[in-house]
């Protein structure tokens, strides 16, 4: 498949000419539509509400436009509470999933009203000690073992630090009721950035059958089933596109199923996808300023593994444009590295492109989610600017880039970079 961007030549030369090169940018009108496509294949289900995964794409007036369309917040973090309520995000709007969770956190999910996901048995009591225990509250499971679909492993739970056993589900539940807690929610995310239509609703048999088990044996009212993160995008142009619709089928043939006939026809399904929603709707804008010819061909961009780390980290493939080389032939074959003194700062390693010049604008795709917000400060770079193209065409400042004097700001105390 041919993976298009959402905005062409002409319209990012003038957005450039307003925001210089490097630059997330984002794409209101695609962010609107996913939304609302995760709504609609999820309308079965009266209470299904999506929690956007925050830490994502932690920018506020993102998270203002999935409010607009309905969507809740998961939070992992002190700060991305405050985020989430200075969005005006309250109560039953704002999901905890967090886990190694310290007590200030814990207090001030508690303030919030926020609904509290547990990592941990061990968490009721630091929770009833630090805070309170909520009427509605919920636990993460961990089965352990393999994860699979149709016979193949897609991840390995048994390996991961998240979550409880089933035997810690049950007696959890059974210690929360007697604290009090009134109504349940059950969590579990056992794979990352799938592109099967069958991810959750594999994942929704595993959670509602355990769900109809807690609530015999514990007698605790489960009222959500949260599915999570884990649904992937094409980032590679071979890969087709989760169908969102028949994901949204896939689960109701479970819950049909499964809750109905236990009587449980009441159950709300939440999701706290991010990648999802925003991976697609995002790219990094960037500047080709060096060309090198050694023992291979390099082209330098102005941007870096800071301000997009998962090609270094994971060795993830982003798709590049060269703009207004689209129908060109990719008859060069480049490294396109950032400017990092380490040789793992590429972000693509031997790929066929367009002949690049100084001077063209390159664009990463799919950077929505999990790119700026994965970024850092080594080498002394500095994170760069967020952009939104607005659905009526204009491009918004929605984050400065920073300045030397915010990377010196913690050493305010000293006087020594005040001349910066
Ligand atoms: C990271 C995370 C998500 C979002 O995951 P995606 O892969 O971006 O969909 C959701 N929930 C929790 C608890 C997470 O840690």
């Amino acid at each position: 498949m041919e993976k298009k961007l959402f905005v062409n030549k002409e319209q990012l030369e003038g957005i450039v000419k307003e925001f210089p090169t490097p630059f997330h940018l984002y794409d209101e009108k695609g962010i609107r539509e996913r939304a609302r496509a995760l709504k609609q294949a999820f309308a079965w289900n009266p209470g299904f509400r999506e929690y956007f995964a925050v830490k994502a794409t932690p920018n506020p007036f993102i998270l203002k436009i999935l409010q607009e369309e309905g969507c809740g917040v998961d939070c992992s973090s002190l700060t991305e509470l405050m985020m989430a309520e200075a969005c005006g995000f309250s109560g039953t709007d704002i999901m905890f999933s967090s886990n190694d969770t310290p007590a200030e956190d814990f207090q001030m999910a508690r303030k919030l009203d926020a609904t509290i996901n547990l990592d941990d048995i061990t968490h009721i009591d630091f929770l009833k000690k630090v805070s309170s225990i909520p009427k509605l509250i919920s636990c993460r499971l961990n089965p352990g073992g393999y994860f699979s679909i149709a016979n193949s492993i897609m991840d390995n739970p048994g390996d991961a630090k998240y979550g409880l056993t089933k035997e810690q589900m049950i007696d959890a539940y059974r210690r929360l009721l007697e604290l009090g807690a009134e109504e349940f929610g059950i969590h579990a995310f056992l794979a990352s950035n799938t592109t099967t239509n069958e991810y959750y609703p594999t994942l929704a048999r595993i959670l509602f059958e355990f769900a109809v088990e807690l609530h015999e044996k514990t007698g605790a009212k489960i009222a959500f089933v949260n599915l999570s993160g884990g649904v992937g995008v094409p980032y590679r142009p071979d890969q087709e596109p989760v169908d969102i619709a028949a994901v949204g089928e896939g689960v109701r043939k479970a819950y049909e199923e499964i809750l109905i006939p236990a009587g449980m026809g009441d159950v709300a399904i939440f999701t706290e996808l991010g990648r999802y929603m925003l991976a697609p709707n995002g790219c990094l804008v960037t500047t080709a300023i060096h060309e090198k010819h050694i023992y291979k061909e390099y082209i330098g961009l102005d941007a870096c593994a800071a301000n997009l780390m998962r090609p270094a980290m994971y060795g993830a493939y982003h798709h590049i444009t060269v703009m207004g080389k689209e129908n060109a032939p990719c008859d060069h074959k480049y490294d396109v590295t950032g400017g990092l003194c380490e040789n793992n700062d590429k972000f693509a390693i031997d790929r066929m492109l367009p002949k690049i010049d100084i001077g063209d604008l390159v664009v990463l795709h799919d950077t929505g989610a999990h790119g700026f917000a994965m970024g850092y400060n080594y080498n002394g770079k500095l994170r760069s600017a967020e952009v939104l193209l607005c659905e009526d065409g204009t491009a918004k400042l929605i984050r400065r880039a920073e300045t030397p004097k915010d990377y010196f700001a913690t050493f305010d105390f000293t006087g020594l970079f005040d001349k910066y």
